[in-house]
């Protein structure tokens, strides 16, 4: 089992999209949100690629019981490892906790293997602002929480259920949940 930012970000939104995400089951790519967020990164610094590498990186959990092998993943697009800065580009128009987490989960996985890391910064092109974020103590048992409960709902055999209706309307599995249904 894999878990990364994208599963902990789903798993704050709900469970059952981070179940069936993790179970593969893929609605995203009809998203032009998740489009233009990709496009923004590139296009707002074209340059940054040739300059920065972009960072895999992997942690073994122990197994937990009746578990198998865990491994918490991560895709950095640019560390500046000089630094210890990890940066992060957002096509969003407002500032989210969700980025905060999921930078401080990168944060945490390079702690983890052994990498020095000062802060984070997520980079704002359409507000024209950015954002410095830190780890600390508390963080680090949040996401440590965060990531047991993770487990536990993917190793499910049963689709969570979903929520009220009312907060799925921008969700991409709107029509798998809903349709039929309204
Ligand atoms: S449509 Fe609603 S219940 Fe279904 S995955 Fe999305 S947020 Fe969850």
């Amino acid at each position: 089992m894999n878990i990364n930012a994208t599963l902990l970000n789903y798993y704050q939104l709900c469970h059952r999209k981070m179940w069936l995400h993790y179970h593969a089951i893929r609605m995203e790519h009809t998203s032009e949100v998740v489009y233009e967020g990709k496009l923004i990164g590139e296009e707002s610094y074209p340059f940054r690629a040739d300059k920065n590498e972009e960072l895999e990186i992997m942690l073994p959990l122990q197994k937990g019981e009746g578990s198998g092998e865990v491994n918490l993943t991560a895709k950095i697009d640019f560390f500046d490892a000089k630094r210890g800065i990890v940066h992060e580009t957002k096509k969003s128009a407002a500032k989210e906790w969700a980025h905060v987490a999921q930078v401080q989960f990168y944060l945490y996985l390079l702690q983890k293997n052994g990498v020095e890391v000062s802060h984070g910064v997520i980079e704002y092109p359409k507000l024209r602002q950015t954002e410095r974020v830190t780890l600390g103590e508390e963080d680090v048992i949040r996401i440590e929480a965060n990531i047991e409960k993770i487990r536990e709902v993917l190793e499910q055999e049963q689709c969570p259920p979903k929520l009220p209706i009312s907060k799925c309307k921008a969700c991409s599995y709107f029509e798998f949940c809903w349709v039929g249904d309204e």
